[in-house]
């Protein structure tokens, strides 16, 4: 029987390898929640949550909470019919969305044990290859420029991602400096929310000017500012994407009504696997871009957008690079890596 027996959420603390710095916080360390579902058969499928308070207002010690309730909820429910339990769960959209992912996606793994099929086969298998990103935080200059070098020339990253936010004068010197440093290389650039509209609009005309090839400029300002991200929109040479701007469908459906955006960075531990689904539906319908990216998510955890955005084959950027970030005992992926290629 594919009937769900039992849910378990188990904490789980790792380091950084270093201090992970973006604009206003500093990580030192992730505490995720691993899901494990298991059905009536014994089957076993695995999740995790990489909860944000910054970002979705989540605090660790409320969804470990939840543990009883989640399954008392779905206890008896067959994982084949996955969409009902999917419905079930997307009632945590606002008060929980990672425990929204990570128990979506164990459901959807446990499926995957059962009928003997990848994840990503069952989302599609759109793909079997993807390359993502690795990603350089905030620090002095010459530590940036030298980050950026070692992760171009000898670890052959392509696509870098560069936090800024912080200083507007500095961060244009330090993205001129990187550009100049790993000529080759495309940019995602990310100021989590860090500047006011006019501050973005300076900071992409400069880079232009200078010749940096960004191909994403990712969350200029704050979240709720939709006509501020609008703006900038409409002056940045470079395309603008929303993150924090875009958790739910519903969020994405406003963007993209209003004209804010010409990107959408879909993260599972925003939305979840379900409007995950729905957004990537709606970016291809009104043909704005996706990049896939992520919280702190372990291999575990990664595992999960890894094989999302294989199955949907819908994103044009992967900034699926938090497992590297973090000292972690084992991997765990149902994938292989070697260093941006990542097979399924
Ligand atoms: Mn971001």
């Amino acid at each position: 029987m594919s009937k769900i027996r039992r849910v378990a959420f188990e904490l789980k603390e790792y380091e950084f390898e270093e201090p992970f710095r973006i604009t206003g916080w500093v990580h030192n360390q992730a505490k995720n929640i691993e899901i494990t579902l298991e059905l009536e058969n014994g089957a076993i499928g695995k999740g995790e949550a990489s909860y944000s308070y910054r970002v979705n207002g989540e605090m660790i010690s409320a969804l470990l909470a939840m543990q009883d309730d989640v399954e008392e909820m779905l206890k008896g429910m067959d994982v084949k019919n996955y969409r009902k339990i999917f419905n079930v769960i997307d009632g945590f959209s606002r008060t929980a969305p990672s425990l929204k992912a990570g128990v979506q996606f164990a459901v959807l793994d446990a499926l995957s044990v059962e009928i003997d099929l990848p994840v990503y086969q069952i989302l599609g298998g759109a793909t079997n290859k993807i390359k993502t990103d690795k990603t350089v935080g905030i620090d002095e200059m010459e530590k940036m420029v030298e980050k950026a070098k070692k992760l171009y020339y000898t670890q052959g990253f392509e696509t870098l991602k560069i936090k800024v936010g912080e200083n507007l004068k500095e961060d244009i010197e330090k993205i001129t400096a990187i550009s100049e440093a790993t000529k080759g290389a495309s940019y995602i650039v990310d100021a989590n929310q860090g500047y006011s509209p006019k501050e973005a609009i300076q900071f992409a005309k400069a880079a232009y000017d200078n010749g940096v090839n960004i191909v994403v400029f990712e969350q200029p300002t704050m979240w709720n500012n939709h006509d501020g991200l609008k703006l900038i929109r409409e002056n940045s040479p470079f395309p603008i994407a929303a993150d924090e701007s875009a958790k739910s469908k519903y969020d994405v459906f406003e963007l993209v009504k209003n004209g804010c955006v010409d990107f959408v960075n879909i993260k599972l531990m925003k939305s979840g696997i379900s409007d995950a689904l729905a957004i990537v539906e709606l970016a291809k319908t009104v043909d704005i871009g996706l990049m896939i990216g992520c919280m702190s998510e372990s291999s575990l955890g990664i595992n999960q957008s890894v094989h999302f955005a294989a199955g949907t084959g819908a994103f044009l950027y992967h900034d699926l690079d938090s497992h590297l970030l973090l000292k972690e005992e084992k991997f765990r992926g149902k994938f292989t890596q070697n260093g941006q290629e990542i097979s399924l």
